[in-house]
């Protein structure tokens, strides 16, 4: 296995002066270096050669016992310093001070074709960041993390990636539902890389140490090695960053509410500078269409990271990253300008994506209202979301509302036992959707075929996980290796994963994993 090694970031930028691993605050640094603990048996369960490829590894190092050894920490690949990263972060809303990589390590960055990747380990033991937890992971929110990234890149969602999913060979102690119940689970370790893992977090760090010397280092720094458009110089030039940030935030927070993805901890040391979705721990998938709805139990009170909240809390985590770029602005007005410009191009852009998934090419003044009696409509009934919106491509130009309805009904849970008040809503709302799609210049198939590009058929759906998890806890990988395939075409019909186009069944509607998940990973 040959890597094109580059260490910029260790080399550019502060590194904590301490050298033992214990836990602590680390001041004055961006980083610190840290072994990754030399696993009991690793064993390879997935590596994605799509990713593998993407950073020059090809199958034969996959096969090879370097792979192997480097990517479950046992051996440290030469000329390379792993390390972990300093940062800070508001949580459930609080200020939460320094939190860091506590169970990551960052191993290197790789250069594949003028691109940079940051290849961090998850789960390979503790950091100084590490507080009073252990710094591993178990396999259940492994294999979580390892699927769900993966699935958001082929759904076209920017994301962290999957390089390889592994076994550490050691157990780990988890109370999963924090209830006094602690039990042995098998450890793992996930490789996943990003252009880097620089959070909004890492700015508030130095910007509540009021270490400007160092905040302006790292802003400096972003924006050389990963915004290399941006040539403005001095407070034009943070600015233009803050910009770039609100916008790729803004637009990943459009696909989530597009597939329907609940990241459920959005606390601002999971959000990426990159506009990237990461840090897959309680998240979840809507199956019935309810924007109140969080996976994430320890937030089972506030709902704060529930569906309908999500953009909210990314306007409000970028005011947090605002607040930590302050000292290098020092404009609130400009700061607030691009705030105000979120809200602004949120409205719009969420529009233009709902008229995509309801097939609308030519915009009408009333295509709003269409789409806010729809979302009133899916919430009054248990709606599956994926199979209601796929199955909506279905419907013609010139059809009854009768013939519509049939053609949708599938997506309710309770297809035949509907209201009569609900089921005369429904049909009123066909009606204006039959009416308004006459209006449309393509064909019916012409639209199907663009509907189906935005409306998936496949995604990871939370009882789907879970089942691949119930049996690789067994040793048995064919679920999860027959979603990592499925998953890679989710906008494509592939009759043979026909079973997973699903209703979440009743025996997962409160199953621990399904509907419902905890921090503890
Ligand atoms: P999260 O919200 O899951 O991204 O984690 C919040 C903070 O807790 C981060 O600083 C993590 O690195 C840290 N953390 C989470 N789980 C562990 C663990 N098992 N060991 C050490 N640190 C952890
Ligand atoms: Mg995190």
């Amino acid at each position: 296995m040959k890597l094109h090694i580059q260490n910029k970031f260790t080399k550019e930028l502060p590194a904590d002066a301490t050298i033992e691993n214990y836990p602590r605050q680390v001041e004055n640094a961006a980083f610190s270096y840290v072994e990754p603990i030399k696993p009991l048996k690793p064993v390879l369960i997935h590596a994605s050669i799509e990713v593998a490829n993407s950073i020059g590894i090809s199958q034969e190092d996959i096969n090879a016992i370097e792979f192997l050894n480097v990517f479950s920490g046992n051996t440290i690949y030469p000329e390379t310093k792993p390390f972990a990263l300093c940062y800070a972060g508001h949580q459930f809303g609080n200020w939460a001070g320094q939190l860091g990589d506590g169970r990551a390590i960052n191993l290197t960055e790789v250069v594949h074709e003028n691109k940079t990747y940051t290849l961090q380990l998850k789960g390979a033991g503790p950091t100084p960041y590490s507080r009073t937890a252990d710094g591993f992971a178990v396999l259940r929110s492994s294999i979580r993390e390892y699927l769900c990234a993966e699935a958001m890149y082929y759904l076209g969602v920017p994301t962290t990636r999957s390089l390889s999913l592994m076994l550490s060979g050691d157990q780990v102690v988890r109370d999963v539902l924090y209830n006094g119940n602690p039990a042995y689970e098998r450890g793992a370790i996930v490789c996943r890389i990003a252009p880097s893992f620089i959070r909004f977090g890492s700015f508030e760090m130095f910007a509540s140490r009021t270490d400007i010397v160092n905040l302006r280092l790292l802003a400096d720094f972003t924006i050389k090695e990963h915004f290399p458009l941006i040539k403005q110089e001095g407070v034009n030039k943070y600015l233009a960053f803050f910009k770039e940030v609100t916008q790729s935030t803004l637009e990943m927070i459009v696909d989530w509410q597009r597939v329907g993805f609940v990241h459920g901890v959005m606390n601002t040391d999971n959000m990426s500078i990159h506009g990237i979705t990461i840090d897959y721990g309680p998240y979840g998938w809507l199956e019935d269409y309810d924007s109140g709805w969080t996976p994430n139990t320890t937030d089972s009170q506030n709902k704060r990271y529930r569906f309908g909240n999500q953009p909210e809390i990314a306007l409000w985590n970028l005011y947090q990253l605002a607040n930590a770029l302050y000292p290098l602005i020092e404009d609130a007005k400009a700061l607030e300008a691009i705030l105000d410009e979120y809200s602004v191009m949120y409205e719009k852009q969420y529009l233009l994506m709902m008229q995509n998934k309801l097939g609308l090419q030519e915009k009408r003044d009333n295509d709003l209202s269409l789409v806010e009696q729809l979302t009133q409509l899916l919430e009054k009934a248990e709606t599956d979301m994926t199979i209601f919106f796929r199955n909506l491509g279905a419907i013609k130009k010139e059809e009854s509302t009768i013939t519509a309805f049939e053609k949708i009904k599938i997506a309710f849970y309770n297809e035949n036992g509907l209201e009569d008040i609900l089921l005369s809503e429904w049909h009123n709302w066909l009606e204006k959707y039959c009416v308004r799609i006459q209006k449309e210049l393509i064909t019916d198939d012409e639209r199907k075929v663009k509907m189906n590009l935005v409306n998936p058929k496949y995604v990871l759906r939370n009882y789907i996980s879970q089942l691949s998890i119930d049996a690789a806890e067994k040793e048995d990988y064919s679920l999860l290796i027959e979603l990592v395939e499925m998953l890679k075409n989710p906008y494509d019909e592939q009759p043979k994963y026909e079973k997973w186009f699903a209703k979440r069944p009743d025996w997962a509607r409160n199953k621990v994993g399904c509907s419902m998940l905890s921090c503890s990973s």
